[in-house]
């Protein structure tokens, strides 16, 4: 796991490596605030899960034995201090439903691929293998969500769709960081050029060309632009691509796997 530089790391486990993921200082929260935005993104080493979800694998959904699951969630919950009832886990749709949550949720949140709490403690989990874990948070107004954005996601607008709800809980723009997890890159993601002019309507810096030098799209660099218009105040990239990072899970790469989280929480 990895955890942003505005946390302090949880407990580390064999499993668990944190690194910098951005620029020192950036999403130190405001001194006003009593709760810390924390965030992490797991990546597929240390957990129970066997191939072709070796092995920490923490989606539901792939086909994994729940059994290996429910253990790789346990052990998430205790590398973060916290009980596993109040990781929150969203049955992604790739479409923009937010959910806004106050306390633990059974089962996975139907067809929602953004939450947003004002909640300390509830670790909110959007699950990804290629798609962009992103990672909001306002420490001044205390307001943090998960979202998971595709393809799919950003060209309906998920994200916008996330600060909406984060601004009805008090939230504004420019007081809130965002964390853009491991994705597929710009350089791996050939597209056709139809869905690549669709996405680039929106998201303009989307727009890239491949390593083969074919029609590509980088979903941060759009999301980037989408959160910078909308007036977010700091935007910072995890650059690993799950394609060419073996130590992370690839839908594209591998076909059926595993899936790694992006989580943020207020601690
Ligand atoms: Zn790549």
């Amino acid at each position: 796991m990895r955890e942003d530089p505005g946390s302090s790391a949880p407990s580390q486990g064999p499993a668990a490596s944190s690194r910098a993921v951005g620029g020192e200082g950036v999403l130190h929260p405001a001194a006003s605030s009593a709760v810390r935005p924390r965030r992490v993104v797991t990546d597929r080493r240390g957990g129970r899960s066997v191939s072709p979800y070796d092995s920490f694998n923490l989606g539901s959904h792939v086909g994994d034995d729940p059994v290996a699951v429910a253990a790789n969630r346990e052990r998430l919950a205790r590398e973060l201090g916290v009980p596993a009832d109040r990781l929150v886990w969203m049955d992604q749709v790739h479409g923009t439903r937010v959910a806004v949550v106050d306390g633990p949720v059974e089962g996975p949140l139907e067809g929602t691929d953004a939450v947003v709490t004002r909640t300390p403690g509830l670790v909110l989990c959007a699950l990804v293998a290629d798609c962009v874990p992103v990672l909001l948070a306002d420490a001044t107004a205390g307001v943090v969500a998960a979202v998971h954005a595709g393809r799919e996601g950003v060209r309906a607008g998920v994200v916008p769709a996330a600060l909406a709800a984060m601004a009805e809980l008090g939230s504004r723009s420019a007081d809130v960081t965002a964390l853009l997890g491991p994705a597929v890159c710009g350089a791996c993601y050939e597209v056709p050029r139809a869905m690549q002019v669709e996405v680039a309507r929106v998201a303009p810096a989307a727009a890239v060309r491949t390593r083969r030098g074919t029609q590509g799209l980088d979903l941060r660099a759009g999301l980037a632009g989408v959160l910078r218009g909308a007036g977010v105040g700091q935007v910072v990239h995890d650059p690993r691509c799950t394609v060419e990072d073996r130590f992370l899970f690839s839908h594209r790469r591998d076909g059926v796997t595993g899936r790694q989280a992006g989580l943020v929480w207020l601690g």
